[in-house]
């Protein structure tokens, strides 16, 4: 257990070139060793039965198999994919047209097809042309070897042997790179699902108070309208503006404005949870919604949290900074709809600046 998992980390060793050429290492040095063991039986076998020389030009592609899992630790993966890639060409070619077609040494390259294209570094045209250069040699192979007359002859024993080495070594290269496609296209699409999250979470907060923003806020409105006209579950809207805003940008800067923005935000989001919404409809303007409650409870929490922002003093480097907010409240009507609902609170907040700001109206 314990060298499997040394085995283990010593092939997903990350390659010199760094972290992105990982599976492609990975890739070359699993099938490299897959290729290196069938290579090696099957030489055993002919070893064994003394075809010498095939049995030698093997070994020799065994060795080559060899160069392409060691070139991947040398930061040289890219050339590794190609040279494995050239070694399950012409190997396959010169041992068809020696051994014969019922060796089934061309059936490399067709499995050379599957991993081109997994290489990301050969474009389209690339993966194109190689494509006719293995289909033409693999037909040229299919025909030439009916003419060749050199099929194996093994007992019973070697035969087995060596058939059952190439079903095996064959089923396991496939399963393979199955496995890597199907690891690369979940990664991909993990990937895709992430960044769609995130994009998606992005383009619905505002970036300095983390609040829903305008666009977001009108989605949940339409939202809940509808479930008001189907459940006719009441709610409420609150238009919020901090008093005297511009002042404090300029009495102790834009910075210092940045900081109270956030602040009050996250009294807004901890006043709202479990109760509603709350959302930046502007530079210092806010829009709350209270699901399934009248204006009177809207404006009695929200007369709260006025209070409490009123006795906050808010410090920002060596500034002590008193804020205030004026704001309009408003009950949900089928009737009027959602806009003029929000045009009547904002009514309302602006009646309340004129009665000299930090209320809330109702
Ligand atoms: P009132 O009590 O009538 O609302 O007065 P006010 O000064 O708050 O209103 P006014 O509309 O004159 O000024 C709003 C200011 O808010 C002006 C603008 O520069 C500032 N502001 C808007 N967005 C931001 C922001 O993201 N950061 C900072 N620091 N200031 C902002
Ligand atoms: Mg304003
Ligand atoms: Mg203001």
């Amino acid at each position: 257990m314990k060298l499997w998992r040394k085995f283990n980390s010593f092939l997903n060793m990350t390659p010199r070139e760094g972290a992105e050429m990982r599976d492609l290492a990975v890739f070359i040095r699993s099938l490299s060793l897959l290729f290196l063991g069938y290579f090696v039986l099957t030489s055993i076998a002919l070893f064994a039965t003394t075809y010498y020389a095939i049995a030698v030009i093997e070994c020799l592609c065994a060795g080559l198999f060899v160069i392409s899992f060691v070139l991947t630790y040398r930061g040289k993966t890219d050339f590794a994919m190609g040279f494995f890639g050239s070694v399950i060409v012409t190997a396959p070619t010169v041992l068809t047209l020696v051994v014969g077609w019922k060796s089934n040494f061309q059936w490399c390259l067709i499995v050379e097809v599957l991993v081109l294209y997994f290489n990301l570094n050969y474009d389209k045209e690339m993966k194109r042309k190689l494509f006719w250069v293995i289909s033409i040699d693999f037909a040229l192979l299919a025909l030439l070897s009916q003419f060749l007359p050199h099929a194996l002859d093994f007992n019973k024993f070697w035969g087995v042997f060596f058939h059952l080495t190439t079903a095996v070594s064959y089923a396991g290269i496939i399963h393979i790179i199955a496995f890597f496609y199907s690891n690369k296209f979940n990664t991909a699409e993990e990937n895709l699902r992430d960044v769609n999250l995130q994009l998606r979470r992005m383009a619905s907060t505002d970036a300095l108070t983390g609040l829903r923003n305008r666009r977001d806020m009108n989605e949940y409105l339409n939202m809940i309208s509808y479930s008001y006209e189907r459940n006719n579950i009441p709610f409420t809207i609150a238009i919020a503006d901090i008093d005297f805003f511009k002042h404090i940008n300029d009495t102790y800067g834009h910075e210092a404005g940045d900081y109270i923005l956030k602040e009050v935000s996250a009294i807004f989001t901890s006043t709202m949870e479990g109760i509603g919404t709350v959302a930046r409809w502007g530079g210092e303007e806010f829009l709350f919604v209270f699901e399934n409650a009248s204006g009177a409870q809207a404006k009695a929490i929200l007369e709260g949290m006025r209070n409490t922002i009123d006795k906050t003093v808010f410090r920002h480097k060596n500034d002590q900074i008193h804020v205030t907010l004026t704001l309009g409240v408003e009950d949900y009507s089928q009737i009027i709809g959602v806009e003029a609902v929000i045009s009547k609170a904002d009514s309302k907040l602006y009646q309340g600046k004129q009665n000299g700001r930090n209320c809330v109206v109702y």
